[in-house]
């Protein structure tokens, strides 16, 4: 049985929460370096392939370079998005990249479940394909990491580098907490990252096909996902 320092059920608030970053990657670094120092290979990095990614991508290599990261394949994703992976997976050999799929095929979903489920109920939808199994991919890690940033939406401008995750029963770090989308384009440029052509195209957050439209204000980082629903997150970071 691992003695992991900092834990879900003995979580007693971020030991970073009163740290003022003032390095180049804003905390970044050193927060990685500290969950792979706490949780070894145990800890899980839940990638989506956007901007955020192919940063903590890169810096994850920096630290563990047989780093596990999970990217949930709904199957539904651009062919641009798995193009990026190929080149991840070529550029950073020794990181262990899975595409997770869910237990539902869209066949099996859409006999289950009606056709085009994420018209008419995204919430299910994304229960089946990208929540549950996230779950099944954080079933016995310790904890998980997330490019979430503060300055993406309301919802998130309170997360911390170390925090309690009650959806997933475990603890999740995010080292991004205080870039600015800026930041993140810098540092692709600056470290000449591959990154999902798609974005040179008017897609600043990138999901599913038919859950990710063109947008014209390219500033909001999270514009574009779920057009006409009453929803901006897939789930994985809501109770
Ligand atoms: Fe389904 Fe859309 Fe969620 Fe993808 S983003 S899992 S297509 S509802």
């Amino acid at each position: 049985m691992n003695n992991y320092s900092v834990t879900y059920s003995d979580f007693t608030g971020d030991p970073y929460k009163d740290w003022i970053p003032t390095d180049q990657t804003k905390g970044a670094s050193k927060i990685l370096q500290w969950a792979y120092e706490t949780y070894g290979d145990a800890i899980v990095y839940a990638c989506s392939f956007g901007a955020e990614g192919v940063v903590l991508v890169d810096l994850i290599s920096k630290v563990q370079k047989n780093a596990e990261i999970v990217f949930l394949d709904t199957d539904l994703h651009f062919q641009e998005t798995y193009d990026l992976i190929d080149k991840a997976k070529e550029k950073y050999p020794e990181l262990r990249i899975q595409l997770k799929k869910p237990d539902l095929t869209l066949e099996e979903q859409a006999n289950q479940h009606g056709s085009a489920l994420w018209k008419r109920q995204p919430d299910q939808c994304c229960y089946i394909r990208k929540i549950k199994p996230l779950e099944e991919a954080l079933s016995g890690a310790p904890a998980w990491i997330s490019g979430l940033r503060r300055e993406q939406s309301l919802s998130r401008s309170k997360t911390d580098f170390v925090n309690k995750d009650e959806k997933f029963k475990s603890i999740k770090v995010c080292p991004l907490i205080h870039w600015t989308w800026d930041d993140v384009w810098d540092y692709i440029k600056e470290n000449n990252l591959p990154y999902n052509e798609l974005h040179d195209q008017g897609y600043p957050s990138i999901g599913c096909i038919p859950c990710t439209s063109k947008v014209t204000d390219s500033t909001d980082s999270r514009a574009g996902r779920w057009s006409g629903f009453n929803k901006t997150e897939c789930g994985l970071h809501t109770s």
